[in-house]
């Protein structure tokens, strides 16, 4: 069956091994006469899953005991929606907004009623960039400090995470493409759907020490962290099929020589589709404003006007590279280059961004 590559920034492309896993699973689950989503998530099965998604999740990230893994679900947005409920115990919140995703996060927190402080945002320059650390305005016992590691978006990253007693990550769109420094972080978390696995899952690692912050009382089980990691996950069916998938994946990212060594490769991908910016002599514009900002997972430029960019767009959909438009509010290009993007994807990306530029600069 032939392939396209898939350049969305989510749901996005899984590794074909990991495809074919599933499918195999999916209709017969190791010869046992029935498919993995068919199974109740309280059998023996199941929680083997389960049990071997965890262990492998803190090995490839090199954690032991402190932290617990979770499988959530309602998505990342749920996911920052509760992180006030749960920790901010009446004081303040410091919240990095310097994309469209940092700003939300601490949006979601002021909707609730938490005294959120903006440390820095960088709106005003169209969120090109994220302002040097020593810049920030932190508050000196904030709970917690929440930045946003990639931002999908505008397409840039923290290079380094700050440190903070209470650091907490969205990595949605840069999980597990690099290793994390998990003995900086009380807490990272991100939606599936781009680096690892399908829509309907959240991977959420969490620091124990913050449980004593939970309320005992006025929060639904459902969303808290402890009561979560006490059940192992299942206070009521989780999404058991997504789960599986997980698994594959990181079964497969060991498979690759774990996370040093995603990082180098996505590097070397992103490194081929910058070189085709910096090389054109201005016909494509990159958009962040210090190029050691730029994210290696989704990559975004304009081009010298709106018709050449739907050219381009449809052009590269006719050679068989998918989905990218840039984001509905921010326009230009976006070209996601999660982990299952092949190097081969990426080289194609950008002999076509010169071959375009040849023909149309
Ligand atoms: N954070 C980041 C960095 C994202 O890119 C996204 C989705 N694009 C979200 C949060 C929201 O994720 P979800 O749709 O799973 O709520």
């Amino acid at each position: 069956m032939p392939r396209v590559y898939n350049f969305s920034a989510g749901p996005a492309m899984l590794p074909s091994e990991v495809l074919e896993a599933a499918a195999r699973a999916l209709l017969d689950y190791q010869g046992k006469g029935f498919g993995i989503a068919e199974w109740s998530h309280r059998s023996k099965e199941f929680e083997a899953v389960v049990d071997e998604a965890i262990a492998r999740c803190k090995a490839l990230l090199g954690i032991g005991d402190s932290h617990d893994v979770l499988f959530l679900q309602g998505g990342a947005t749920q996911l920052f929606s509760t992180i006030p409920m749960q920790l901010a115990g009446g004081r303040c919140v410091d919240y990095l907004a310097c994309g469209e995703w940092g700003k939300k996060a601490a949006a979601c927190a002021s909707e609730i009623g938490a005294r959120v402080n903006i440390v820095a945002s960088s709106e005003d320059t169209g969120f090109d960039r994220v302002p040097p650390a020593e810049t920030w305005r932190l508050t000196p016992d904030a709970a917690y400090l929440h930045v946003c590691s990639n931002e999908t978006v505008h397409g840039h990253r923290l290079v380094e995470l700050p440190r903070h007693p209470t650091l907490i990550v969205d990595a949605s769109s840069e999980f597990m493409s690099r290793p994390h420094p998990m003995e900086r972080i009380a807490l990272i978390y991100g939606g599936a759907q781009k680096n690892l696995g399908p829509s309907g899952l959240v991977l959420a690692i969490v620091r124990k020490d913050l449980y004593e912050r939970i309320p005992a009382k006025g929060l639904p089980k459902l969303f808290s962290f402890k009561a979560q990691a006490e059940q192992k996950s299942m206070i009521n069916t989780p999404p058991t099929f997504a789960i599986y998938v997980l698994l594959e994946v990181f079964r497969w990212l060991e498979r690759q020589g774990g996370l040093a060594a995603m990082e180098r490769r996505n590097a070397e991908k992103a490194r081929l589709i910058y070189e085709a910016i910096d090389g054109s002599g201005g016909f494509y514009r990159g958009t962040i404003a210090d190029p050691a900002q730029r994210s290696h997972m989704n990559v975004t430029f304009r081009l010298p006007n709106e018709e050449l960019t739907e050219r381009f767009v449809k052009e590269a959909a006719a050679q068989g590279m998918l989905a990218l438009k840039g984001y509905r509010t921010v326009g230009g290009i976006r070209a996601s280059l999660y982990n299952a993007m092949p190097l081969e994807g990426c080289r194609m990306l950008a002999e076509f961004m010169r071959e375009f530029q040849r023909r149309c600069g």
